[in-house]
């Protein structure tokens, strides 16, 4: 699980006024058992709570970490119990009280009630009351909706059953076509090549990973995952799936090719889950909207994870949506800290990682705003990484299997602090020892 070492000096903002006392009878629901989840329910005790916790979550298997789903598991370096985040015993004996296989699918506050009190609702019928709601219900995959897209061998990875289902089918597949060239889409082509099959990726913008990382980054990508013989397209569109007996064959490009395929992986991102805070009459613009304290629109309700959208957590600036292990553990101690009515006010610097077979991309920071870039390390090497400025001001980093480059800039961010631009690009030189005083190092560029 993730650690918090990136943690930025706090900046406190005002502290909000506490939650009313509410009698804590029916403690907090959290509906949704993932990574924030359950990391807001282990916050909670942490902090204190003494009152009871439900942890609802429509998955049957108690919760389990996602990403190695797309890499060591995939990869079959992993299984799934070793992916559990906790012991079976531990909730018991922590007084979390997990359901597991129950989907809410209605919820209300109590009009009468004390404030913030209510009751949801699962598929099943079981009713849930309680005191104090958090959401962490997270995002589905994005779907294709093409012509032939219900024909069998059409996948995406979202969960644990996906991911089976897509392990078994790669070993015996000749022909994968991964619709997507983010995150999942190439980790799961680099999987997949390693096993044996001819892969093909084919991404709808002009370069990989365009989300997340810069076109330095992105071009190195391309290459190198063509040089492990892997078929990519850029700018390159699917107008729809053809199959004989109920299994995909065909992917069609709107450039009229046609690519023999077994096996269909889509990951073209997710779709934020926003039913549960829209029956709420929650705000929610592509993502439940929530602010620096995990809270919702409805101050008494607080949300975490990949189904929020928040403040820029780096310039403040309109809101981003985080999909990261980073962001829904952080959320979740923030919610945490809201709803006992002790607001931690912590701006964490953002962190994100991409393991694509011997690639390990890791990021930290956002670099969307930068307006010079400093290249460290040369990208034909597979050992490089690319420093972001804003105004001489350090905003992020792409380190490509370079961690101690990551780990220099992650601390730099943590501390408010930021890395001689003049010199980062000499990789002989340690970027820990170029940390500094933004204030010293400008007046030391400008002399
Ligand atoms: P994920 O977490 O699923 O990898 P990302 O948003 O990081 O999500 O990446 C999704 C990628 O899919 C982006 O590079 C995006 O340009 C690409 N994409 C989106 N829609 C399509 C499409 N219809 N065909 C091909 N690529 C697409």
């Amino acid at each position: 699980m993730a650690d918090s070492d990136g943690r930025a000096a706090s900046t406190h903002a005002a502290v909000p006024d506490p939650l009313p006392e509410t009698g804590m009878s029916e403690g907090t629901l959290i509906v949704g058992g993932s990574q924030a989840g359950v990391q807001l329910a282990v916050s909670l005790r942490q902090l204190g709570d003494t009152s009871p916790i439900v942890l609802v979550g429509e998955e049957t298997r108690p919760p389990y970490q996602r990403p190695p789903l797309s890499k060591e598991f995939l990869a079959g370096r992993a299984d799934l119990d070793s992916l559990a985040f906790r012991t079976p015993g531990f909730y018991a004996d922590s007084g979390i009280d997990l359901v597991c296989g129950e989907r809410v699918t209605e919820v209300s506050l109590s009009a009468s009630g004390p404030v913030g009190s209510g009751v949801a609702t699962t598929a099943s019928g079981r009713e849930l009351p309680f005191d104090r709601l958090a959401l962490t219900v997270g995002a589905d995959a994005r779907r294709l909706p093409l012509p032939g897209a219900h024909l069998g061998g059409i996948c995406y990875l979202r969960d644990h059953d996906d991911a089976v289902d897509l392990r078994a089918r790669l070993a015996t597949a000749a022909n994968v076509i991964v619709v997507g060239g983010g995150f999942i889409g190439l980790e799961v082509a680099s999987a997949a090549r390693a096993a044996g099959p001819s892969v093909t990726v084919v991404e709808a913008a002009d370069r990989l990973m365009a989300r997340a990382v810069g076109p330095v980054v992105s071009e190195f990508y391309l290459r190198a995952h063509r040089r492990r013989g892997i078929d990519v397209r850029l700018s390159a569109g699917v107008t729809g799936f053809e199959g004989e007996r109920g299994q995909v064959t065909t992917v069609e490009l709107s450039d009229g090719t046609r690519l023999p395929a077994d096996l269909v992986l889509v990951g073209i991102g997710v779709l934020p889950r926003t039913e549960l805070a829209e029956q709420l009459g929650l705000t929610c613009d592509q993502g439940i909207v929530v602010d620096t304290h995990a809270r919702t629109s409805d101050p008494t309700v607080v949300a975490a994870g990949d189904c929020t959208v928040q403040p820029h957590p780096m310039t403040g600036q309109g809101r981003v949506r985080l999909e990261s292990v980073q962001n829904a553990v952080a959320q979740a101690q923030a919610a945490a800290s809201t709803l006992l009515g002790r607001p931690n006010g912590v701006t964490p610097v953002p962190w994100f990682w991409s393991y694509q077979g011997d690639l390990k991309l890791q990021i930290a920071g956002l670099s969307a705003d930068h307006d010079d870039q400093v290249v460290r390390g040369d990208p034909d090497d597979e050992s490089f990484s690319v420093l972001y400025y804003r105004r001489n001001r350090l905003l992020a980093i792409d380190a490509v299997n370079r961690p101690a480059d990551y780990m220099a800039v992650r601390k730099a961010l943590g501390r408010g602090a930021t890395i001689a631009r003049d010199r980062a690009g000499d990789p002989t030189v340690p970027l820990k020892s170029l940390i500094g005083d933004p204030a010293a190092i400008a007046h030391r560029t400008d002399t």
